[in-house]
């Protein structure tokens, strides 16, 4: 299904099934096991619904759809209203994208089935000392053989894993060799959340959410098995991850912004603005900007496709999005004003917790998650436009 009247099929079937099945009043949810029971009910939903996993191949249920497919139904499933599923993106992208890249059979046809039967995973890569830097990951991993059989003992310690309280499994990145170069002493594991050993704790943020964690580790047995390709080869491994974080995610973001952007026409009409022309040109002016946030986020992907991905593409995705998202919450704020900042209840943390203020802090984050900007503006700088490199640090 590619052509425009073929598309327009499914945004009609797809406008008629929300239509019966969209999830209402989802933000009054005030505690975390109605939040993520309420996540796994509507992944599940969508799922029988045949639009869970439309990045996925086919034969899975609802999968092997176009980016044009694709593209259409993030923008309805935000024109819905419907909640971004929070705690499935790390299984459904970074997790689905690394098992079927790197991992073998045997693992595919353990975690595939079992993230499609509402399992969630999180992301164990930042720790205190490596994030921008992520290489220099020091979460120790040394091979032994126990009753268990071939395990790794794990210690260390990870933090801002999104939504890991809830998390069944962690893409983890360890260390199980100090010499040489950084990258090359790095093994991707898969971990249990339930292992002996792991201890989640929740950080509590300014504004009362609680969507990162700090994970402890001592002495967790992971088994050898459970190891992502070969050891040492994690740096490799985690590329299939962060790829999948800075592609599809960011079209998914993307185009579920475009879909969301009668909340904008909404406030205004709300705030008796319809006749404002300032606010109508900065509203004329934003929808521009996502737009070619989504095209940007359209013409990587169609690279990376054609194998044509040039250093940096997914830096500007990323960098664009995370301007146009603050763009947009900021012009949510300035039209609603003080009464509309106040008027709805913070919830769990979304782009979309309906909101203006809320959001507009939370499009702070991602000038941080998956790569600060400053970072992404050093790689577009230094590798994409071949301009001379920053100076590593300051010499008195
Ligand atoms: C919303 C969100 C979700 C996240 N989810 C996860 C997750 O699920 N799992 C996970 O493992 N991690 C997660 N992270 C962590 C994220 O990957 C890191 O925060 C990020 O890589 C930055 O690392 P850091 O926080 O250690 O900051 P640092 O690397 O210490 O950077 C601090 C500051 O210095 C700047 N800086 C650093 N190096 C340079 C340089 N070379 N040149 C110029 N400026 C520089 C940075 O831009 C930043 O402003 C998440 C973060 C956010 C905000």
């Amino acid at each position: 299904m590619s052509d425009d009247t073929d598309l327009a099929r499914l945004r009609s079937e797809l406008r008629a099934w929300l239509a019966e099945n969209a999830p209402r009043g989802w933000r009054a949810v005030s505690n975390h096991a109605a939040f993520a029971e309420a996540q796994r009910g509507w992944f599940l939903k969508l799922l029988e619904g045949g639009y869970a996993i439309p990045h996925w191949p086919a034969p899975w249920p609802g999968g092997g759809r176009t980016l044009a497919e694709q593209r259409v139904i993030y923008e309805e499933l935000a024109r819905a209203d419907t909640p971004r599923l929070l705690l499935s993106f790390v299984s459904t992208y970074h997790a689905a994208a690394t098992l079927m890249e790197c991992a073998s059979d045997a693992q595919r046809a353990r975690y595939l089935p079992a993230i499609l039967k509402g399992e969630f995973w999180c992301q164990g890569f930042s720790e205190p000392g490596a994030g921008s830097d992520l290489a220099a990951l020091k979460c120790k991993a040394v091979r032994e053989t126990r009753s268990g059989g071939d395990v790794y003992v794990v210690s260390g310690q990870k933090i801002w894993s999104t939504m890991a309280q809830y998390a069944d499994r962690c893409l983890l990145l360890v260390r199980t060799a100090s010499d040489g170069p950084k990258q090359a002493g790095i093994t991707f594991l898969l971990m249990d959340m339930k292992a002996r050993g792991v201890t989640v704790r929740p950080i509590e943020q300014i504004q009362g959410d609680e969507e990162f964690c700090e994970i402890f580790l001592d002495e967790v047995e992971v088994p050898v098995a459970d190891r992502v390709g070969e050891e040492g080869a994690g740096w490799a491994v985690a590329q299939a991850t962060l790829a999948s974080e800075r592609g599809l995610t960011l079209m998914e973001l993307s185009y579920r912004m475009r879909g969301a952007l009668w909340r904008v026409s909404d406030l205004i009409q709300a705030q008796g603005k319809a006749e404002d022309v300032a606010v109508l040109r900065a509203f004329g002016a934003l929808i521009g900007r996502v737009d070619s946030a989504c095209a940007l986020a359209d013409r990587y992907l169609d690279r990376r496709m054609a194998g044509e991905e040039r250093v940096g593409d997914a830096s500007l995705v990323k960098l664009t999005y995370s301007r146009v998202l603050r763009e947009y919450a900021r012009l949510g704020v300035s039209i609603g004003g003080l009464a509309e900042q106040l008027r709805a209840p913070i919830t769990f943390g979304d782009l979309n917790t309906g909101n203006w203020m809320a959001d507009y802090m939370n499009s702070y984050a991602w000038t941080i998650a998956g790569g600060s900007d400053e970072v992404q503006r050093n790689i577009i700088a230094e590798r994409m436009l071949e301009m001379p490199r920053e100076p590593k640090g300051w010499v008195a």
